[in-house]
């Protein structure tokens, strides 16, 4: 079972206790009457959808019940790092790194 780290009870929970919430980092436009239909669409419908790290929202549905943020491997579902809403976003390199040596370390190449 995947487990999820959520940054508020500061522990590890199964997945089942989790919810997407879809991408994270969007920002609402400050005046969205002015917009056009090609600007709303692309605000309110398109979404990033990258291979790779994606940085998500996630809630923790059956514990806290908070929103955090996450940034997950779409390729391989591993959670690279959680953290706060309202926390500034990791880079996705420093992300990538950590997520590498966490694979070595799984697969027990680290420090060869
Ligand atoms: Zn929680």
């Amino acid at each position: 079972m995947l487990l999820i780290h959520c940054p508020y009870c500061e522990e590890e929970r199964p997945e089942l206790e989790f919810r997407n919430a879809g991408e994270a980092h969007l920002v609402r436009p400050a005046d969205m009457a002015s917009m056009s239909d090609e600007e709303f669409e692309g605000y309110f419908f398109i979404r990033s959808n990258p291979k790779g790290l994606a940085y998500e929202r996630w809630r923790h549905i059956h514990g806290c019940g908070r929103f955090f943020n996450a940034v997950r491997d779409t390729v391989s579902d591993k959670f690279v790092t959680t953290y706060k809403a309202g926390e500034p976003k990791p880079s996705l390199k420093e992300a990538a790194n950590a997520n590498k040596a966490a694979r070595k370390s799984a697969t027990g190449k680290a420090g060869a």
